[in-house]
């Protein structure tokens, strides 16, 4: 398989298969919200599901988020430190869509780095129920990520956490695109 890891001005990306809810080192995760921020299928479920009641309560006040918006709570039972809820673009639905999945993932960064968090775990945002195509949004997901961190950012690791073999192998064919700094 293509690589798996990246050096971007002194940050590390990079993408393993798994949970997003098992990711204990990480500062924080990133939930692929619904606009309501509440638990749901996917990721959404998992995290809230992993969290206990409490972070559905944290979420109530902060809710409706919009396409491309991302809003930080605490993490309650995960392992991390926040959660940061990013509503990814329902596919054929919220336009430009390219450009709402790259506000996910630099809102997401930037509200990391806001609160002074270094590692932050994404799953592969709107490639679920929401529609995207995996390719597709693997290609803004790693690009909008390498950009951030190019640019110079305290965020220090960014983990991608794709659950299907498929989806890791996908995203490490456009990581293979990108250059290694
Ligand atoms: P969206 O509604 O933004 O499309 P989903 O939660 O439906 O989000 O799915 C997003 C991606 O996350 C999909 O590729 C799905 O397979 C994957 N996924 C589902 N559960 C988990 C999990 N626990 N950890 C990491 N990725 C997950």
């Amino acid at each position: 398989m293509a690589r798996t890891h990246l050096t971007v001005a002194g940050a590390r990306l990079e993408l393993v298969r798994g949970d997003i809810t098992s990711q204990a080192d990480l500062d924080a995760v990133v939930n692929a919200a619904n606009a309501q921020l509440q638990t749901g299928g996917g990721v959404a479920g998992a995290i809230h599901r992993a969290a206990g009641p409490g972070l559905a309560r944290a979420c109530r006040p902060l809710a409706p988020i919009a396409p491309g918006e991302v809003v930080a709570t605490d993490a309650f039972d995960l392992p991390n430190r926040r959660v940061l809820h990013a509503l990814g673009p329902v596919y054929g639905r919220d336009e430009p869509a390219d450009a709402l999945l790259a506000a996910c993932y630099r809102g997401a960064l930037e509200l990391a780095a806001e609160e002074g968090l270094t590692s932050v775990g994404f799953p592969a945002i709107s490639t679920g129920v929401f529609g995207y195509p995996l390719e597709a949004a693997a290609e803004v997901a790693l690009t909008t990520v390498h950009e951030v961190l190019a640019a110079g950012s305290t965020v220090q690791l960014v983990r991608f956490v794709l659950f299907a073999e498929a989806d890791l192998d996908t995203h490490a064919r456009v990581l293979a695109t990108l250059p290694d700094t």
